[in-house]
């Protein structure tokens, strides 16, 4: 077993070198596969994610289809290399929940009521994990559905705030993951000021919980900009292409 690392050094910095309210360098882009309808890659920090969706499609098998809007399907998936010790490649538990919590997060940003009887198919394989999978995951669902030309109610953009050595930090790392008092993974559609995800693991008082959620408020905001960022460039070249 081995011991807990201090998570804040004596300079008030993280084990990564950053501040507390400082976020992982990011990268993302969109279109990064050819064979799907949508894709996009993500990076946050080390942790890096690949989604592809598929559709709106017909929905196989047919007696599945819903007459009012699409059903989205939605797989969350480590691969076996992601991770220090080989993950199985089995769908585990942890996999299998992720997929329904970030289904549902996805579902209220998409307009599923235009597409009646069809399935949007999203898969997302984490390439390399260093915390944060499922909100990586979530943001590139998003971005590939968007490059898919589906219609959304707004970009979802997310980050994780916690408690490390009882100071509240933005966008945890894995050690902080791993060892923190409290990890709260938050998504929004920032436009609309609507959270789609949180979750809460571990204990903040609500002073902190209010700190924190301030933290992710501002993180999400940089990351929602850079989302844009990588949505203008894709629209202005097909406009350029069209004329
Ligand atoms: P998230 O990835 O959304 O933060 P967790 O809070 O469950 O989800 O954190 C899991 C983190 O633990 C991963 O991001 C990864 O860095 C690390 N990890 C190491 N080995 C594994 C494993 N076998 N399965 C899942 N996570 C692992």
């Amino acid at each position: 077993q081995v011991q807990k690392p201090k998570l804040i050094l004596d300079d008030g910095r993280r084990l990564d070198g950053r501040r507390p309210d400082e976020l992982r360098p990011m990268k993302m882009e969109i279109g990064v596969l050819k064979n799907a309808d949508g894709s996009s890659l993500v990076e946050v920090g080390n942790t890096k994610i690949i989604a592809a969706v598929y559709g709106p499609r017909e929905m196989h098998p047919r007696h599945l289809a819903l007459p009012n809007r699409a059903t989205l399907r939605v797989r969350y998936h480590m691969t076996p290399f992601s991770t220090d010790e080989r993950k199985s490649p089995v769908p585990s538990r942890r996999e299998i929940e992720l997929s329904k919590v970030i289904r549902e997060a996805l579902e209220s940003s998409v307009l599923v009521e235009q597409f009646p009887r069809s399935s949007i198919d999203v898969f997302m394989e984490v390439i390399q994990a260093d915390a944060g999978t499922r909100l990586a995951s979530l943001m590139a669902a998003s971005l590939a559905i968007i490059d898919a030309g589906i219609p959304v109610r707004d970009a979802i953009a997310a980050v994780a705030v916690g408690k490390a050595d009882g100071v509240v930090v933005l966008d945890l790392n894995e050690p902080e993951d791993m060892w923190g008092e409290a990890d709260m993974p938050v998504a929004m559609m920032p436009s609309l000021g609507q959270i789609t995800l949180i979750q809460l693991n571990g204990h903040m008082t609500p002073e902190e919980f209010k700190q924190g959620l301030d933290l992710a408020y501002k993180g999400i905001n940089t990351i929602y900009s850079m989302e844009k960022e990588v949505l203008k460039s894709k629209f202005a070249e097909m406009r350029e292409e069209g004329s």
